[in-house]
Formats: C-alpha cells, structure tokens, sequence
C-alpha cells in the first residue's frame, strides 16, 4: 500500500498523483494534481495557471461568489499576461445545476478556451466539472466555501429532468482554496460543510452493512481515510465558530479528502448513504413546490441523526426471523407504485424503470438478503451500536449552531415520514433504509422517529 494512514502526519499531496494497489485488490489514484489551501492562495491563480501552460481561460462563477472572490480573481487575470472571459450565472432564486445552466455554460465556451476556471462552491463546481468533461477540457477551482465534500470528486450532481443525477467526470486538475476567502463563508455554509461531514458515520455504516449484506465492493482503505478525515474536521469543532484559520483548513480538507475517497473508489459509495438519500428525497420535494432551497449538508447532518437514530432503534429490537419471512409475501407491489408516482411526480417514471431495470422487488432476491441479514445479526447489531449515536451527531451539530431538527429547515411531519419511508427508491443501493424495509420495519420506524422530533419541539402538528 502507498500511503500510511495510521502515520498522523501524511498529508492531502501524498494522496495524490500516484497510483498504488490497494489491499482491496484494486488500483486507487486520484487525478487531480494540486490542492493549495492556504492564506491568500487567490493571489497564485494566474502563476498556477501559466505552470499548466494555458492562455485562455474562462472563469465561471455566479452573483455572489463573483462579489466574494471572483472579482478579485478577475483582476488578477486582468494584470497578468492570461486571456480570459467571464460568465456570471444571473439568477432571482437559486442556480439549479440542470439543463438550462448546462447549455448556458457551453454557450460561453469558445474555441480557443483551454481551461474552465469556476469560482464558487456545490453548483459551480458540478457545472464547470461536468462541462469540461464533455468538451474534453480541465477545470481549476477555487473554493468559495466549505460547504460540501465535492470538489475533489469525480461526479457532479446535476438536476437532469427533475431528477437528481450523479454523473461521473474529470476531477478538477487543481484546488485552490484560500482561507482568507473561505472563513469569511456565511456561517450556514459551514454548519452545512460539518453536516456534510458528519453524514459520513451514517455512510460509512451504510457501506459496510450493503458490503455484509450483499456482498457490494468494500475498502476498508477508503473508509479509514474518510473516518480520519471526519475526526479531521470534528477536532477543533469549537474553533471553527471563531473562524480560526486551523478549524477552517481542516474542515476544508476534510471536505476535500472525502472527494478524493470517492474517485477512488470511482463512485460516492463512502460518503453518501441513507443520510444522503433523505436530503435529496426533501431536496426534490422543496423544488416541486418552489420551496427556498436549504445547503445540502444541513439537511444531510439532519438526515444523519435520523439514520442513526434508527440504527438505536433497531439495534434494541428482537427479530423473529420466520415472521419477517411471511411478511415478505404480503408486500403490495401496486400501492407501493401509486405512492412513487404521488410523491415523485415528475421524476417517478425514472425511479420505476430503475425499479423493474433491478428488479428491485425480486421475493428471491429479498429471501436471499434475510438469509444473509439472519446469518450475520451480531455483526449488523456491533454496527448499528457503534457510536456516535443519533444524539451524539445532534451534539456536534449543534456545537456550530446548526439546525439539528427537520422542522427547523420546513421540513414537515409528513416529509420527515415519507422521506424515511421513500428515499431509498432514489437509488439502488444498499442502506439502513433497505434493511428495514427487509425486515418489514421501515414504517414503524418512520412514525417512531417522525414523533420524535415532534415532540423534542414540544409541537403537536
Ligand atoms: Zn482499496
Ligand atoms: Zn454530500
């Protein structure tokens, strides 16, 4: 193995520009080939971009990301000997990463562009990725926040037909974050990066029961780095409310180290789990009713104490196994396809084709897992018992003041319960969710938790 991660000292770079073979029994390199988070790093970006050998850039960014940063990116471009163009995204609400800003952006590409330039955070970054993977082009970014895991990642989460879509891209072939930048962020923007980050116990666990329970691919290389790049950002959580320089680096390396994790494992497997899927399950509801969006990993350390919360749950349950196994028979394939088409609207003809694609409801297929699920339940149980539990992630939440229940950020009694029961369908893939739906516990559970909340807000609506 290439790089050691029990030394405390190895650093982002050493994850970089090297392939090695991994215990896993495969190959991880990541593509990116500089990260530069440090004070005043805006100032390096001309240099950095002469070292690659380009002249015409196109620096990408939106309204406010474009006042934080991107002006003064602007005019260093404009005293150095670099070519370059602007876009700035106009928008009265929130920029979507959908069809409409895709085109917008390949629009203001011209010939001789050699590199895309996005200055700003979660959507500039999936927009300026994406785009420069389908026009063959690199992409520099430089961080405007951190508030999310993806700018080291070699996928974009785009809106495409209404549905969230994770599509694979090229990394950006450098980072740059500067700390003088990014410590002035609005302080949602890091509850949202922590929260972000925090999700990642929940996606963690989620991986390792989808790898006992269905044999799914699993790193334990991978799921280290990620643990320790938590730890990372969770140290100093305290300074990070006085915005020191230290609390800020971390957490923004944290973000960018979980990234890296996922290109090298080639998909979001070790940072994005059930606590990801209630996020995006709420995230397409708001923009159904043109709701005001909320940052991504506010919703996403929410949806972690709800994962684990019920992994508490589970945990104290005894199950009759020959009871879940009758159980399975009764399931009402058609209600369940009238509450996708209800709830999913626009998107559900995706999510059903991807249902019958999988053959998502195969009675074999569920027999096989609860065999599995049966012959390994001490194992399942250690995982669920593992901390932190749903508490201690509200705890460190509420450290940095971020909201830690559902109805702080309008998410309802009814989405709270639907996104638990619902969320799974948005991808396949193997989560706490699924698990208690294969022992036929999922909606129990979803009105347990759902009156948690409300009564932790003492509400009764
Ligand atoms: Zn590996
Ligand atoms: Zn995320």
């Amino acid at each position: 193995m290439g790089i050691d991660l029990s030394q405390q000292k190895y650093q982002i770079t050493d994850l970089l520009g090297k392939e090695f073979t991994c215990a896993c029994g495969k190959k991880h390199s990541s593509a990116i080939e500089q990260i530069i988070i440090e004070n005043g790093a805006l100032n390096r970006v001309p240099e950095l971009l002469s070292t690659y050998g380009y002249k015409k850039v196109l620096l990408v960014t939106d309204h406010n990301c474009y006042r934080v940063a991107g002006q003064k990116v602007e005019r260093l471009l404009a005293s150095s000997d670099l070519k370059w163009k602007v876009m700035v995204y106009k928008r009265d609400g929130d920029l979507v990463p959908d069809e409409r800003a895709i085109g917008e952006l390949f629009v203001q590409v011209e010939p001789d562009t050699q590199v895309l330039l996005g200055v700003g955070s979660g959507v500039i970054n999936d927009l300026v990725k994406y785009v420069g993977s389908r026009l063959n082009l690199p992409s520099f970014i430089v961080a405007t926040a951190p508030s999310m895991d993806g700018y080291a990642s070699d996928t974009s989460s785009l809106t495409l037909n209404w549905l969230k879509t994770t599509v694979t891209v090229r990394t950006p072939q450098v980072i740059i974050g500067d700390l003088d930048v990014l410590k002035q962020a609005p302080v949602e923007m890091m509850q949202a990066g922590l929260g972000d980050m925090i999700g990642k116990f929940s996606s963690l666990r989620d991986w390792k029961l989808a790898h006992l329970i269905t044999d799914e691919y699993y790193c334990e290389f991978v799921a280290e780095l990620v643990r320790r790049s938590v730890q990372k950002c969770t140290e100093r959580i305290n300074d990070l409310n006085n915005r020191e320089d230290t609390a800020v680096k971390n957490l923004m390396e944290g973000l960018v180290i979980s990234g890296i994790a996922m290109s090298f494992v080639r998909n979001s497997r070790p940072a994005s789990g059930a606590e990801h899927h209630i996020s995006h399950f709420w995230e397409m509801s708001a923009m159904e009713s043109g709701k005001k969006a909320v940052f991504h990993g506010i919703k996403v350390g929410i949806g972690a104490i709800i994962t684990h919360r019920l992994g508490s749950i589970l945990y104290g349950r005894k199950i009759d196994f020959a009871a879940v196994k009758e159980k399975i028979l009764k399931f009402d394939e058609e209600k369940w396809k009238e509450e996708i088409i209800k709830l999913y609207k626009r998107s559900a003809p995706d999510i059903l084709r991807q249902k019958e694609e999988n053959d998502s409801f195969s009675v074999v297929k569920h027999a096989n897992r609860l065999k599995k699920i049966e012959e390994k339940w001490d194992r399942i149980r250690e995982l669920l018992t593992a901390a932190p539990n749903g508490e201690q992630i509200e705890t460190l939440l509420k450290t940095v003041g971020a909201p830690t229940n559902p109805l702080d950020i309008q998410v309802d009694r009814e989405l709270v319960y639907n996104g638990i029961i619902y969320a799974k369908e948005i991808r396949s893939r193997y989560t706490i969710l699924r698990l208690l739906w294969d022992l036929g516990l999922l909606e129990e559970m979803a009105a347990e938790i759902t009156s948690c909340f409300l009564k932790n807000t003492g509400s009764d609506n």
